[in-house]
This record gives structure tokens, C-alpha cells and sequence, in this order.
């Protein structure tokens, strides 16, 4: 039986609301009209540094020996040009914890998000690091629109467990009625779940990937920006594909989200240059989801992802992740594309 990672689960499940509770703050208060209008960047600053802050802290206080594998370190923060950002940071923060952090415990946390697993002195810390992005879909968030929070944890090169935070994704896909704000969580060998982020119980309930056996029932989705997958070549390939329905277009690990819960049978993510290479903290989490939601995910080759190599996945391009019994069709409707 694989191992359940019971504590590393719970841990990680409340340190992902309470960022998903940060950022929602953070967009309630700075995302206004005015900056969607401007393209103003300055609110994903604030809200990337104070989601890293809080699963950082959590993080180590449960397990002081896990590095963390992530983008941000608090350099830009502590500087001069930094003072305004790190005062909006610290407020934030507190906004979500029990017991109010420093500025300096803050920004400690922050700096533990950088670690670099090929740098790694220890054979402990080359083993089991966690891998996080603060907030997935940035340009999604500056939008008002979807975003994530992503934490993974990866053993031995593979990744283990996911949670993964969704604060404006729609409880049900089919019911805007139902409010918004989920958090999906995987263990593997054990499944995956959905947990209403303001629910009072915080009930977990089982999700499954959708059942559809044919490509020509499935609806695909894939990334808002144009520079992040080829929305040219997914045109062919739906066409290809019998694909009658429009693409379904959300920022950030959403769409592997989507895919878990069987809101579409598709994510598409195409390379749109042959240099570019994917970060483990774009995938962990959502690639975790959907294997044990029942799905299937790959590289645009239809190769494993290989979680093993450091920061990014230097032995992939793109991603496919299906329901599962449509893969090998939709792998080979994609070749001929990469070509
Ligand atoms: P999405 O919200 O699906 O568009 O993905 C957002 C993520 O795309 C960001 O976290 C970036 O790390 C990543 N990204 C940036 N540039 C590229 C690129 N050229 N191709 C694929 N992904 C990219
Ligand atoms: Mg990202």
C-alpha cells in the first residue's frame, strides 16, 4: 500500500486555503479597474509574495528539514524600491494568520521558497523537497479572472502529493449559483478530492475524471495566453479530432482542475518554441489531480513527465492531460503538429 503522507497532506491542505485566502485579499483590495486597465503588475507582487510567505511558514514549522523548490526569494522585497510592497505583504499576511508574523519572519519565510534541487549538498534534501507556485496564472489574477495555488511534493523524483488552491473557480462548473473557491488535494495510490474552500465543514468528497470514450464528445482546454501554448496548432488538432465544442480557455492549473472533475476531457498545452521548457511548479500539483482523479498525463511526445531533473522538466516539451481512455488518441492527433 503506498504511503498516505497523512500529516504532509493536512498540513499542506490548510497552508493552501489560508494562501488562497491571502491572494483573495490581495485582489479584493489592489486589483481594481484601474490597474486591469493600466496592465499594473504591482498586485501580483504583493499577492506572490505574501502566498509563498504563508505556505512557506507553514511548511517549516511542520517540516524544519524540507527545502522548497519555487521562483521567488525576498531579495527584490528587502531593497529600498521593496519598502511599499513589503508593508502590503506583511498587512496581507496577517490577515490570514492566528498569531501576526514580523516583517522579519515574513520575509524568512519568503527565502525559504528557493531552493534548487540540483544545487542540493544533502542526500536528504536531494530526496524530498516540496515545489511551489505562490500564484499560477498571474496574467489570470491581474485579470480578475482564474488563478492557482500550487504545492507539490516530490520523493525520490516523483511527485507523491498535491493540493491545489483555486479561489475564483466556480464550486460547480454548471452552477454559478454554487459560489467559488476549491481546493483539489491527491496523495498517490489514494485518490483525489475537492474541498469547498468556504465550506464550514471541510469535507473532502472523491472526484473522478470524466467517463467520455470518444474524442468527438470531448471538450479541450487550454491556456487564455497565446504565448504560453499554440492555440494555432489546437485548432487542427480538435478538427482532427471530430472536436466540435469551442475551447475552453482558462489561466493556470485550473485546466488540469477542470480535467479532474470532468468539466473537459482535454488540456492542451503545445509548445510554441522548441527552447522553452516547462517548471516542475507549473505541473506538480495538477499532474497529481488528474493521475488520481483517473486521468492521464504526458508530454506533447506522449512521454512521462519526468519530475527527477531538477527545476524544470528539461526532458519534456508541452503537455496532454486527458480523462484517460482517449490519450493515445489525442497524442497521436498532436504529432503530426510538432513536427
Ligand atoms: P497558463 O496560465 O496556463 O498560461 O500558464 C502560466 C504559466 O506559463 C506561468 O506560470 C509560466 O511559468 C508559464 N510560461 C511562461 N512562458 C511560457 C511559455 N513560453 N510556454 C509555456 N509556458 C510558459
Ligand atoms: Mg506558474
Amino acid at each position: 500500500m503506498a504511503q498516505t503522507f497523512e500529516r504532509e497532506l493536512e498540513v499542506a491542505m490548510q497552508a493552501v486555503a489560508r494562501a488562497c485566502r491571502v491572494c483573495r485579499s490581495v485582489q479584493a483590495d489592489l486589483v481594481t479597474a484601474a490597474t486591469i486597465q493600466k496592465k499594473d503588475k504591482s498586485p501580483v507582487t504583493v499577492a506572490d509574495f505574501a502566498s509563498q510567505a504563508v505556505i512557506c511558514h507553514a511548511l517549516s514549522s511542520a517540516f524544519p528539514g524540507d527545502p522548497v523548490v519555487g521562483e521567488e526569494d525576498a531579495k527584490e522585497l528587502r531593497s529600498n524600491e521593496g519598502a511599499d510592497a513589503r508593508g502590503k505583504v506583511v498587512r496581507h499576511v496577517n490577515t490570514v494568520m492566528g498569531e501576526p508574523l514580523s516583517e522579519d519572519a515574513v520575509l524568512a519565510a519568503i527565502d525559504r521558497g528557493g531552493f534548487d534541487p540540483q544545487a542540493a549538498t544533502s542526500d536528504r534534501s536531494r530526496a524530498r523537497y516540496w515545489t511551489l507556485d505562490p500564484i499560477d496564472g498571474t496574467k489570470g489574477f491581474l485579470r480578475g479572472e482564474q488563478y492557482a495555488v500550487a504545492l507539490g511534493l516530490i520523493v525520490d523524483g516523483r511527485v507523491v502529493l498535491g493540493v491545489l488552491g483555486c479561489p475564483n473557480l466556480p464550486v460547480d462548473h454548471d452552477d454559478a449559483g454554487r459560489g467559488q473557491g476549491v481546493v483539489f488535494a491527491a496523495v498517490r495510490g489514494h485518490g483525489a478530492t475537492m474541498t469547498v474552500l468556504d465550506a464550514d465543514s471541510s469535507a473532502a468528497t472523491p472526484i473522478r475524471a470524466s467517463g467520455v470514450k470518444t474524442t468527438a464528445a470531448a471538450k479541450f482546454c487550454e491556456s487564455v495566453e497565446s504565448g504560453h501554448t499554440d492555440q494555432g496548432a489546437s485548432v487542427q488538432i480538435a478538427a482532427t479530432l471530430g472536436i466540435t465544442a469551442e475551447p475552453f480557455r482558462i489561466d493556470s492549473q485550473c485546466k488540469y482542475a477542470a480535467v479532474a472533475r470532468g468539466d473537459a476531457e482535454i488540456y492542451l498545452r503545445l509548445p510554441t518554441r522548441a527552447n522553452y521548457r516547462e517548471k516542475i511548479w507549473d505541473h506538480a500539483a495538477g499532474m497529481i489531480v488528474v493521475e488520481e482523479a483517473g486521468g492521464t498525463v504526458t508530454d506533447a511526445d506522449g512521454k512521462p513527465l519526468d519530475f527527477s531533473l531538477g527545476r524544470e522538466l528539461s526532458a519534456n516539451r508541452g503537455v496532454i492531460a486527458t480523462c484517460g481512455p482517449i490519450h493515445r488518441a489525442v497524442v497521436d492527433a498532436v504529432a503530426p503538429q510538432l513536427a
